[in-house]
């Protein structure tokens, strides 16, 4: 179903803001026809227990430009949401996430799930119900396998229209995840209501700041809240032994961040994990 969004508001446009929107038509033309060519790809980047296991990756999307080569979300991600764009880029992301769980069928890597991103927007453009449900039929997977992304935005516009799609989500078998917890707004109202498995706590927490002591019980008070929930947490954005060590001392299920691995290609992945997997 395609809706309306909502807070589209009349504003006069000045010369400045004229060409602005060109030039983001422009750039949403040209990542549209490269969604066609096929030039977006994901990388995945491991997601490792505690006791050092990679049970799943997340999938992060790069533009495959032939010119430019590989492109991070940074440069177009805010391109194509500003431009209502970004739910085709995320239909294809989630297809390609669905078809290599089903290549992986019969082989080390089936039992590693895979996360995927839902932008706030898709839920007004897509019919993320049948879009999913569609996805494991077609490519014969369990639900359980793609772990759906979504952060606290995604609940703030039409709440109880958003947790009935997830309810009925979860009852098919999908697992969530809230990804960047800890920097929206609605935080802990969120977690009373969302049937979430997994919490990702934001890699800011992991900054080394002036306030490095009070973002230490910050992580150590959403650990147990989460855990006081039955969620597992899984910490982003972790670059060195030391925060694995304290994030461990602190309860963290599970480590996703460049110590242990920086988002690959598929193969490279593959290649990297296949004997850890096949053990
Ligand atoms: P995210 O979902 O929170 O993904 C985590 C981001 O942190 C990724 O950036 C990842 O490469 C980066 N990261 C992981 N470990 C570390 C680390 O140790 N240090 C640092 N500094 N960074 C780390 P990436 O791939 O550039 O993606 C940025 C954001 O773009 C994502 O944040 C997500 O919000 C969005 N995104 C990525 N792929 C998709 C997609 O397919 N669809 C949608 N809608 N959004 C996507
Ligand atoms: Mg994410
Ligand atoms: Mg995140
Ligand atoms: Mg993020």
């Amino acid at each position: 179903t395609i809706r309306d969004e909502p807070g589209n508001t009349i504003v006069t446009y000045d010369d400045k803001m004229m060409s602005d929107i060109l030039h983001d038509r422009q750039v949403a033309n040209q990542l549209e026809q490269a969604i066609d060519k096929n030039q977006f790809v994901i990388f995945l980047q491991p997601q490792v227990t505690s006791l050092g296991e990679v049970i799943g990756a997340e999938a992060l999307v790069r533009w495959d430009d032939p010119k430019r080569g590989i492109l991070t979300p940074g440069v177009f991600i805010d391109i194509l949401e500003k431009t209502g764009c970004l739910y085709k880029l995320d239909l294809h992301v989630w297809e390609l996430a669905a078809r290599q769980l089903a290549a992986w069928k019969g082989t080390p890597f089936e039992r590693l799930n895979i996360s995927v991103n839902i932008s706030p927007k898709d839920f007004y453009y897509v019919d993320v119900f049948k879009e999913f449900t569609g996805l494991v039929n077609k490519y014969d997977i369990s639900p359980s396998k793609l772990k759906l992304e979504i952060t606290e935005t995604a609940l703030m516009i039409e709440p109880t229209r958003q947790l009935t799609l997830i309810g009925k989500l979860n009852n098919f078998g999908f697992d969530f995840e809230i990804d960047d917890f800890g920097t929206g707004y609605s935080s802990l109202s969120l977690l009373k209501d969302m049937p979430a498995e997994i919490l990702k706590i934001d890699m800011e927490f992991l900054h080394e700041t002036e306030n490095e002591q009070r973002s230490k019980k910050i992580l150590e008070s959403i650990i147990s809240l989460a855990h006081e929930l039955k969620m597992n947490v899984i910490t982003e954005g972790v670059e060195y032994e030391h925060q694995v060590k304290s994030l461990r001392e602190l309860g963290c299920d599970i480590f996703q961040g460049y110590y242990y691995s920086k988002p690959l290609p598929v193969s490279e992945f593959e290649e990297k994990y296949r004997d850890h997997v096949n053990k």
